[in-house]
């Protein structure tokens, strides 16, 4: 099972006059002003369907990027059954040859395609480069190379034999077809929900998010020229509802990889099983949903540490990570010192359009996130219980802009203390030194969630403290750190409780979901 050794790919520096960013600036702009046309991938065939919708810039939602075609029901029948016909040949193909097209893939990412997918995540998902460059070039990169070693590592792992007796076991993939739904908010979780299934030798149904169908394209492009055969990878947009539908009544419909919303999540989970019986087998549920991730700071916590970690942890991205930091419990002895800092940080962040890269924030995603988030601010302007201290401004003439927001609340349960909002809004609440342990509970009791969450401390026994009163509260635990940014290779992500199926994304427990093993005992 040899295959090359898997290494991160490197972020990329985008300094002034640097090739790196003078090549995404020349991306940008070409996509900018030459708007595509998506159409639907099903089999070798490529549908317009005529039922289109426009893509926009959510830093400038009047322009139009480019348009995609809307799935009927018979394009997603017809989806299915191409990947149902793919099945066979791919299952069949050696596995060595599935891991050279997908990190044939990566290095496509890492050298050709790196400035036209950094673009396009810039343009319809808003981000500014640096974190382009960590989601749709090295996250997606880092996933497409550590996978194959995962696989490696599952087909590596054989049960013991005996004299006379051959014990082996056979990794196939599911029986069906794979459905991948994939968020807005990650062009790498977008393209590995479909690969890491296609890797184990899987054939899909995708459907991308709305928002993320321009970085979408780009991925299908990739992964056509890396060699994914045609039916391998197959692509619906539109009306998720009539998709979803027509899939789960499917009887060859074997598994779900997801990314997106808590109760998205739960519907599906009873809509298949209302479905049960109808499957040929019980299909595989793997969802990662939302977060209300926390920041807890002991009284011996490093204050720089703590304020980065708020800013970090809240405010990159614009929020809008199932992993972002939204609620933080801080002692009331370090809030002069956070506050101060806190004020101080917070005034240096630039937001605007992603072109300029010194643009710390941008937009949100659309206008049903910017109304959401503005009406949970405009709830705290007037609440009796809680107080924005920073932020609270919003503009959403030219595009989504909702400036770093952070509310104070002396209510530990506040609305915003237990709802996701998934914006650039974080609320703090100030607990008494000698609360600590009162504090943990509620950190462990407030939310459904249980993603990511991080202590801040420089006291190994409320370290430990805190480790243990928190063991269910996160799936990712970060000590001294903010509670994003998770590395694949180096910290398998996932979460439990409301958060998901916890079948960590960027590691072999994810990939051990998209097989269904025969065990074989040859005797002689
Ligand atoms: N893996 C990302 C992180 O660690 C978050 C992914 C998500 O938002 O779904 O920050």
């Amino acid at each position: 099972f040899s295959v090359p050794t898997p290494v991160n790919e490197p972020v990329k520096s985008y300094k002034p006059g640097s090739p790196e960013k003078e090549a995404v600036l020349q991306a940008y702009e070409t996509l900018w002003n030459n708007p595509i046309d998506v159409p639907l991938y099903i089999g070798s065939q490529r549908i317009k369907t005529g039922t289109t919708r426009k893509m926009t810039a959510p830093h400038d939602h009047q322009h139009v990027v480019g348009t995609y075609h809307l799935a009927e029901r018979s394009h997603v029948e017809a989806a299915i059954d191409a990947a149902l016909h793919a099945k066979a040949q791919w299952e069949n193909l050696a596995w060595e040859q599935r891991a050279a097209i997908f990190l044939k893939a990566a290095e496509l990412i890492a050298g050709p395609y790196r400035a036209k997918i950094n673009a396009a995540t810039m343009i319809a998902q808003s981000k500014n480069i640096f974190q382009a460059e960590i989601d749709a070039a090295c996250e997606l990169i880092d996933f497409l190379r550590y996978n194959v070693a995962f696989m490696t590592q599952i087909y590596a792992d054989q049960p013991k034999s005996d004299s006379g007796v051959w014990n082996r076991v056979e990794y196939r993939p599911l029986e069906g077809f794979v459905y991948a739904i994939t968020p807005f908010n990650f062009t790498a979780i977008a393209a590995n929900l479909p690969a890491s299934a296609a890797l184990m030798g899987n054939t899909v149904v995708w459907k991308p998010s709305d928002s993320q169908v321009f970085s979408a394209k780009v991925i299908l492009d990739v992964f056509q020229e890396a060699g994914v055969p045609d039916g391998v990878i197959n692509v619906v947009f539109g009306d998720a509802q009539m998709i979803s539908e027509t899939i789960f009544n499917h009887a060859d419909f074997a598994g779900v990889h997801f990314t997106g919303s808590t109760h998205v999540f739960k519907d599906i989970w009873n809509t298949i099983g209302t479905n049960i019986y109808k499957y040929k087998t019980y299909p595989r549920i793997v969802g990662e949903t939302g977060g209300k991730d926390f920041i807890v700071a002991h009284p011996s916590a490093n204050v720089k540490q703590v304020v980065a970690g708020i800013i970090r942890g809240a405010f990159e991205f614009q929020g809008q990570k199932c992993s972002a930091a939204s609620r933080a419990y801080l002692p009331k002895s370090l809030w002069p010192a956070i506050n101060d800092l806190l004020g101080k940080e917070l005034a240096t962040l630039k937001m605007g359009s992603p072109q300029d890269f010194s643009n710390f924030i941008t937009a949100v995603i659309h206008e049903g996130s910017f109304d959401k988030l503005v009406s949970y601010i405009e709830k705290a302007r007037t609440a009796t219980d809680a107080e924005i201290i920073y932020g609270g401004t919003y503009d959403k003439s030219v595009g989504y802009f909702i400036a770093p927001t952070v509310i104070l609340t002396t209510n530990p349960k506040y609305e915003t203390m237990e709802t996701e909002l998934f914006g650039p809004v974080i609320t703090l609440y100030l607990y008494d030194d000698a609360e600590w342990n009162n504090m943990l509970h509620l950190v462990d009791t407030t939310s459904e969630y249980a993603l990511t969450g991080a202590i801040f401390s420089s006291d190994r026994y409320a370290i430990a403290e805190a480790t243990t009163a928190l063991k269910n509260s996160a799936g990712n635990f970060y000590i001294n750190d903010k509670p994003t940014g998770a590395v694949v290779g180096m910290q398998p992500f996932g979460g439990a409780r409301a958060s998901g199926t916890n079948d960590k994304a960027g590691s072999a427990m994810n990939l051990l979901r998209w097989v269904s093993a025969r065990t074989i005992k040859e005797t002689f």
